[in-house]
């Protein structure tokens, strides 16, 4: 996948990019090892084929990786998750907070366990994960060969961070809770040498949205809304994740950078208003 030039800008360093047995988190990880980082692939239970698969893709690239079973919205499980890697590579540097989900629903439909599921999962997962990250970097804290900040968190949020999204309020909601959540870590965490940041991507080739794109009726209808006309990959994240994650960005604290081919542009406003 990482058809690129890798120039190893995370050599040494240990990176945990939660949900990554498919989509965006397998483009993640997989550009994360090209580029010289140790991976933990995560994935939250059910057949490990999908986090195998991106091993695959890590070791095609000449990358190294370990595969960690743990749900993100599980405190438990997410502590197990940190021990473990840091059982195995001696710390951790690099957070990427990717694991998310939908259960959509018109608003008087969705039922609480709907909503929960999902606040759990994309919201309160993040800060499990983030906390974790967060003692580690820390304990730890500057060491120079590694890189200039003592952690870096991504958090993968979403255009839906800004643009309300109708039928699906417990997303829109769980990702305008990332923005400030990730707003308020970069603030507190600045003083520790420690940056947080998000990716908000728009429309991505992934299997969460597969029937926005896979016919060409709902692609024509997807492209309005794109004024760069094209559908994303899941490595336009991937690129944008290893930069955020490398002292190039090492002044880059407390922002999103949307990746979504215009889509936050209002592109009903280019013939309209
Ligand atoms: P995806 O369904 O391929 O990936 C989501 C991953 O999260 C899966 O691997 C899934 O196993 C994992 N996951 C779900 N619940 C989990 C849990 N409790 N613990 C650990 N892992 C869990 O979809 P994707 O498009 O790759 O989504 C990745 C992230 O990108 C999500 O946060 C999503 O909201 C965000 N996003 C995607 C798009 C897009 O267009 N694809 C756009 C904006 C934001």
């Amino acid at each position: 996948m990482p058809q690129d030039g890798c120039a190893n800008r995370l050599k040494g360093q240990v990176a945990i990019i939660t949900g990554s047995s498919s989509g965006i988190g397998k483009a993640v990880a997989i550009q994360m090892a090209a580029e010289g980082a140790s991976v933990v692939v995560n994935y939250p239970g059910g057949s490990p084929s999908g986090a195998e698969e991106t091993i695959a893709g890590i070791n095609a690239e000449g990358g190294k990786g370990i595969v960690i079973k743990a749900d993100v919205s599980n405190e438990d499980e997410v502590k197990a998750m940190f021990a473990k890697t840091i059982e195995t590579y001696g710390t951790v540097d690099i957070l990427v907070n990717n694991a998310g989900l939908q259960k959509d629903a018109a608003l008087v439909d969705m039922t609480l366990a709907q909503w929960k599921f999902v606040i759990d999962v994309n919201l309160t997962g993040q800060f499990l994960c983030a906390r974790e990250a967060v003692k580690e970097f820390l304990r730890r804290g500057v060491v120079p060969e590694r890189s200039r900040a003592a952690g870096k968190i991504i958090c993968m949020s979403s255009v839906h961070e800004v643009i309300p999204w109708a039928g699906h309020c417990n997303y829109a909601a769980s990702k305008g809770g990332v923005m400030l959540l990730m707003k308020s870590m970069a603030q507190e965490l600045a003083p520790k040498k420690i940056r947080v940041n998000s990716i908000g991507p728009g429309a991505i080739k992934t299997p969460i949205n597969t029937a926005a794109w896979d016919t060409p009726e709902a692609l024509k209808e997807l492209l309005k809304l794109i004024p760069y006309e094209r559908v994303g990959e899941p490595i336009d994240i991937g690129r944008a994740a290893v930069w955020l994650a490398s002292d190039e960005s090492d002044y880059v604290t407390g922002t999103t950078l949307f990746v979504d081919g215009g889509m936050t542009l209002y592109p009903g406003f280019a013939t309209g208003g």
